[in-house]
């Protein structure tokens, strides 16, 4: 069907970091091209990264937040829509429903993230477990635990570890639950997994492995939460940290084609005209990556795709940061189904390991402690996610 919008402006649904680098990318290639931003939660331009590094570094979530709506709108000559939840993609009329209300759309950019998993909890006080995925759940969360001195998280992985380190950093208990038998399952290999969570049990941090928690009930006093192994454990606040899976819902329900994540072409256009997608809903050729890389490098070339020219995203190897100072930790996963094997060099809490192909081609790394000073040389060397 015919775009009849081309008057109407640019919508990008979010404000996270994509929505917002996206924004930023399309005002260095072009002062003028209307841009709406349709956003659910307040508007605030913030880090996300930054909401595990809070205590480390001291910083309140009102600190984290760099701008309000009304700023990134006056810099960045756009207009924001705030507290304004999209509930329908209309991709034939070129329109998003709010409810009630519809807004036509030129081109739309879908840049709306990812959702907390929850687990299913028994228990009379599941409101007191939070999950931490943007900033206003990091200022609930902030305000609850002010206070208190014990806290729970739910997941061992990559944001369980990283809150778990910065939480001992302020000070706080805190014991970390995980069906699991190692710390960051499915990202680090044995020894490497093992280095971090000997590096944050020497900080301090508890951890109750292949344990899943069943209910949590609270007085008073705290929280108890109930073990599968029958076990009780006390604390004054839980955090659930599980995983995240891509906002697929409205996309499927608009007839957009989704897989994990909203699956687009290298060009982050979906199965419909004049949609696009990118950052953690998205699926870029098979690929679900849920870090800032590969959505900066999204945001380059969608801008232009949608300013001038279309352009293909390319990705090349994008090693993750792991933010838990008591161990460092870079690493750079091997492809999804990737034929070889992990070699691990142990020196103490040091890890160098190395994914290697039968041809002895360097597929992907971990490296901790003293051996992360080798992160740059090893990126060089294991191959682009997308080249
Ligand atoms: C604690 C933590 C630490 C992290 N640390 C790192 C790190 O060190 N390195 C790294 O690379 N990555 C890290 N990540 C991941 C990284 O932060 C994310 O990949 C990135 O921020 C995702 O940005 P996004 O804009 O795609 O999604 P989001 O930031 O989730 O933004 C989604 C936006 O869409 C809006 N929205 C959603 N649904 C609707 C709707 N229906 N209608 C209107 N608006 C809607 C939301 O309100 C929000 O504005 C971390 C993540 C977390 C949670």
């Amino acid at each position: 069907m015919m775009n009849e919008n081309s008057q109407a402006p640019v919508v990008i649904i979010g404000t996270g970091l994509s929505g917002y680098s996206l924004a930023r990318e399309v005002r260095k290639l072009d002062k003028d091209i209307p841009l709406l931003l349709v956003t659910a939660d307040d508007g605030a331009s913030y880090s996300k990264p930054m909401l595990s590094t809070g205590f480390t570094k001291e910083k309140t979530a009102d600190a984290l937040a760099m701008a309000d709506a009304q700023k990134m709108a006056d810099q960045l000559n756009l207009q924001v829509r705030t507290f304004a939840q999209v509930t329908a993609i209309d991709g034939d009329a070129h329109c998003i429903h709010l409810g009630d209300e519809s807004i036509a759309y030129h081109k739309l950019v879908l840049a709306w993230g990812a959702d907390v998993i929850r687990l299913q909890l028994d228990g009379d006080a599941t409101d007191r477990v939070y999950s931490i995925n943007d900033l206003m759940d990091y200022r609930s969360f902030r305000e609850a635990v002010d206070g208190h001195q014990r806290v729970a998280i739910l997941g061992a992985g990559l944001i369980g570890c990283e809150f778990a380190n910065d939480l001992r950093n302020g000070g706080f208990e805190v014991d970390v639950i995980a069906p699991s038998d190692t710390v960051l399952p499915g990202l680090l290999p044995p020894q490497a997994a093992a280095a971090v969570q000997r590096g944050l049990t020497d900080g301090g941090v508890r951890f109750h492995l292949g344990k899943a928690a069943t209910a949590v009930n609270g007085d008073a006093a705290g929280v108890s939460l109930t073990l599968d192994d029958g076990s009780t454990l006390a604390a004054d606040i839980v955090i659930s940290a599980v995983g995240l899976r891509p906002r697929t819902e409205l996309a499927a329900k608009a007839g957009l084609e989704v897989g994990r994540g909203i699956k687009v072409n290298r060009q982050l256009q979906t199965s419909v005209a004049d949609i696009y997608a990118m950052g953690d809903c998205a699926e870029v050729e098979g690929h679900v990556l849920l870090y800032v890389l590969p959505l900066m490098a999204s945001a380059r070339a969608l801008a232009k795709t949608l300013t001038s020219e279309p352009t293909a995203v390319s990705y090349g190897s994008m090693p993750v940061l792991i933010k838990t100072p008591s161990c460092p930790t870079v690493v750079s996963p091997p492809a999804a189904g990737a034929q070889g094997e992990w070699q691990e060099e142990v020196d103490g809490n040091s890890v160098r390991a190395l994914f290697r192909a039968p041809d002895n081609t360097l597929l992907g790394f971990a490296v901790t402690g003293d051996y992360v000073a080798e992160k740059q040389a090893l990126s060089r060397e294991v191959p682009a996610i997308l080249p």
